[in-house]
């Protein structure tokens, strides 16, 4: 018999694996280059070659004794240490290899740091849309989640609605930032209002309340635009870095946190992530794969083939008459649903072989995801077919 929590999630399981289903019965069904999947967000562009020759190296080279055995539970020192290194060059900071934990990914980062930080009732404030595994991650530690209205004017964080909202009861917040699943890189402006709001709060409050950065799409990002990397404008911020989206590793679950200095009990909490990594049953990062990043810690996947898959998505749904913000970074489109009903039009659409995921499963209907790390070629096959859908909708 399992447990009623786990009853709550078996039956609220996620309309993304649903749909995950739907595109290989369709597939199999209509052949897979009638089918246009815009549902997931799974890397299509390969890892660069840099990862590859680095897997095959690391094995060579390196002590099997070690490379395959159990470590600290924050990982490898040197690997750390690597990360640290390229961090301070790129964003200015002063980190070392303490601040960093390895973690299987963005998901156990994020769980690892609810885990370090929650007493049970403790909130947790996100801004819809919002990544609906936050909700399962705070529940997991018995926290409470608390959503914070969208703007779908910008997109940016509703600020007025977030100051409304913090209590002294106020644990956390995450911010995600590029944005799944609107694409909007918050603004230095944002994030400046955002801290100043915080320290305001805090202050208020007497409290601390931690700014947690997920950030797996940090390198996605187009037209040169420059994601502020928020340590630097907020003492408690903790980085939940992953490598899945960009090195296009999702499957081999790599990641860090970042717990600065500057962040309030940073000591203790550094201690305790380690552990914490340890009792959530990773125990410890994939060693081969954390060797594998310190080797291509400044590799890059292939960020242009996204760009042409962003602009010919975008040109061709509002040519269809689809509304939506010009994406400037990750890899989704969050399109206006021609219908208030978001879920009829993802019905229409999946009539037509094309997948797209209705904007409730991130907390905010009336809108549609479209992932668009796909084959070029299914972009430019499905705009006349999203241009039949629309002929429903006129
Ligand atoms: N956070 C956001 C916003 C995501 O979109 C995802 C994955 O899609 C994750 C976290 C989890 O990433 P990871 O594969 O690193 O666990």
């Amino acid at each position: 018999m399992i447990s009623e929590k786990m009853k709550y999630f078996v039956q609220n399981n996620s309309a993304l694996r649903v749909m995950f289903e739907e595109g290989a019965r369709l597939r199999a069904k209509y052949g897979a280059d009638k089918v246009y999947d815009f549902s997931l967000g799974n890397p299509n562009v390969p890892a660069p070659e840099e990862v590859k020759q680095a897997i095959i190296d690391v094995v060579n080279e390196e002590d099997p004794v070690v490379l395959h055995g159990y470590m600290n539970n924050a990982g490898f020192e040197d690997v750390r240490q690597t990360i640290a290194e390229s961090l301070n060059r790129r964003f200015g900071t002063a980190f070392q290899f303490r601040n960093l934990i390895m973690t299987v990914g963005a998901a156990s980062g994020l769980n690892v740091i609810l885990k370090t930080i929650l007493n049970p009732g403790e909130e947790v404030i996100v801004f819809a849309p919002y990544f609906l595994e936050y909700g399962s991650y705070i529940n997991n530690f018995d926290g409470k989640l608390v959503e914070v209205p969208p703007d779908t004017a910008t997109f940016q964080p509703n600020l007025e609605e977030f100051e409304k909202r913090i209590t002294a009861n106020t644990k956390a917040v995450i911010v995600n930032t590029p944005h799944n699943p609107t694409g909007v890189v918050y603004s230095e402006e944002t994030i400046k209002r955002l801290a100043a709001i915080l320290e305001a709060k805090q202050k208020e409050f007497g409290s601390v309340i931690y700014l947690i950065s997920d950030e797996p799409y940090r390198e996605l990002v187009y037209d040169g635009v420059k994601v502020p990397f928020l340590t630097k404008y907020y003492a408690n911020t903790v980085v939940a870095y992953s490598y899945s989206k960009s090195l296009s590793l999702p499957g081999e679950r790599i990641g860090y946190l970042v717990i600065p200095d500057e962040a309030d009990g940073s000591e203790e909490m550094i201690t305790a992530a380690g552990i914490a990594n340890r009792i959530t049953g990773s125990v410890n990062a994939p060693s081969l794969q954390q060797k594998v990043i310190a080797r291509c810690v400044d590799a890059r996947s292939d960020i242009a083939y996204y760009d042409r898959n962003r602009t010919t998505l975008y040109e061709g749904l509002k040519k269809c008459g689809l509304e939506c913000i010009k994406p400037q970074g990750a890899f989704y489109l969050f399109v206006k649903s021609p219908v208030p009903d978001e879920k009829r039009f993802c019905e229409a659409a999946q009539k037509h072989n094309i997948l797209i995921v209705p904007g409730s499963s991130f907390a905010c209907p009336g809108y549609v995801r479209l992932s668009y790390c796909v084959a070029y070629e299914t972009i430019v096959n499905a705009l006349p077919v999203f241009g039949e859908l629309m002929k429903e909708f006129r």
